[in-house]
């Protein structure tokens, strides 16, 4: 048999390969943008998709817009006004910081840019495939538009058919759309969040820029969940480089049965902790009636110099050191607060 020789893959192979790891579904591109827009410093950001964000996903923010002299390479891959030099890993206040978000998609869809900062007179625009302006070359295009930015991705993974073959629904992928929104909804105060399906007048998310977190999980996740929350916080710990926990947790009255997912941020990132979120359902478990969830939503601030989160291309996972002791202390804590809900509900009952 001859031996296969070893050659290097195509750029564009490489490029779209890579884009398929970053975005595994429309709902990773739209949480990438709306870190974009969080990032630009926007206080409104309506979403908008048809069927499920596969054929069309669309994020327009009231943001510091993007400067037309960087239009040009905005889409290239390590493209970013974020990041300077490998040092500043360390304390990165932004969501991004790879230049990865805009360029990925760009490889495995049509996106287009409308953008305008404060000190332009108009709006730009620009299309983009494959990392490039498109058609290459081409020029910004003068357009009406308001102060900040709009993207626009169509036909996601029409040239990934494996991936599109891979998706559920697209009511499935809009509700996991539904589900992005909403958790950077209840953690971003300050900032309004529309999501709705394109073409209708109904939004299926509501949330005014001034609202409290309380308000903006009651709006989400509904009343009941909301009449029976708890105002949750942990004393910090700065041996384990724990400077903040709070959220809102629901109390031991909740009746609920089916399962929210916690929603977890760690120094401002939406994350998944498996140690976390199975510690805490395991301490509801002895103060819950059989068979009841609970809703958790905790925002953690720890020493940047203890986490990692360049572990993955998503930042969805997130590494810390004294995760074990930071896990116990919290859950220590939500036992003491459920047994005093738990007391003095029995001592009111008593009266
Ligand atoms: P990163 O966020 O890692 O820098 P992205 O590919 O997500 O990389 O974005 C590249 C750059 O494009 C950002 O650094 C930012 O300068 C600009 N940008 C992207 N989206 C927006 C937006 N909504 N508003 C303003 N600037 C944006
Ligand atoms: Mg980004």
């Amino acid at each position: 048999m001859e031996l296969p020789r070893i050659r290097p893959l195509d750029e564009a192979v490489v490029n779209r390969i890579a884009a398929g790891e970053i975005v595994l579904a429309p709902s990773s591109a739209l949480k990438e943008m709306l870190e974009n827009s969080i990032d630009a410093g926007a206080s409104s950001i309506d979403v908008a998709c048809k069927d499920g964000g596969l054929k069309l996903l669309q994020i327009t923010d009231n943001g510091s817009g993007i400067a037309k002299e960087d239009l040009a390479i905005v889409c290239e891959r390590f493209t970013t006004s974020k990041l300077r030099k490998f040092e500043d890993l360390q304390h990165i206040s932004t969501y991004g910081f790879r230049g990865e978000a805009l360029a990925s998609i760009s490889h495995i869809a049509h996106l287009s840019v409308i953008t305008k900062t404060a000190d332009d007179s108009c709006a730009w625009k620009c299309l983009y495939k494959a990392g490039k302006v498109d058609p290459p070359l081409s020029q910004p295009q003068a357009v009406a538009g308001k102060d900040g930015t709009t993207i626009t991705v169509e036909d996601l993974f029409f040239n990934f058919p494996s991936r599109l073959n891979s998706l559920r629904s697209p009511s499935e992928e809009y509700a996991k759309i539904l589900d992005v929104v909403s958790r950077y909804a209840v953690h971003t105060t300050g900032v309004g969040f529309t999501c709705k399906k394109y073409g209708t007048t109904a939004n299926d998310i509501t949330i005014r820029a001034n609202v409290t977190q309380k308000e903006r999980i009651r709006a989400i996740y509904g009343s009941s969940v909301a009449s029976d929350l708890l105002e949750f916080s942990v004393e910090p710990e700065p041996s384990f480089g724990l400077s903040k926990c709070s959220g809102y947790v629901t109390n031991v009255n909740f009746d609920n049965k089916k399962s929210i997912a916690p929603i977890f941020f760690i120094n401002g990132r939406l994350v998944t902790c498996d140690p976390l979120r199975r510690a805490l359902q395991q301490t509801y478990n002895s103060y819950l009636p059989k068979g009841h969830k609970p809703f958790v939503y905790l925002s953690l601030e720890l020493d940047s110099t203890n986490v990692d989160v360049n572990v993955h291309p998503t930042k969805r996972e997130v590494r810390f050191l004294f995760e074990d002791e930071i896990v116990d202390h919290i859950s220590a804590k939500l036992a003491e607060v459920l047994s005093n809900v738990d007391v003095s509900r029995t001592f009111l009952t008593q009266q």
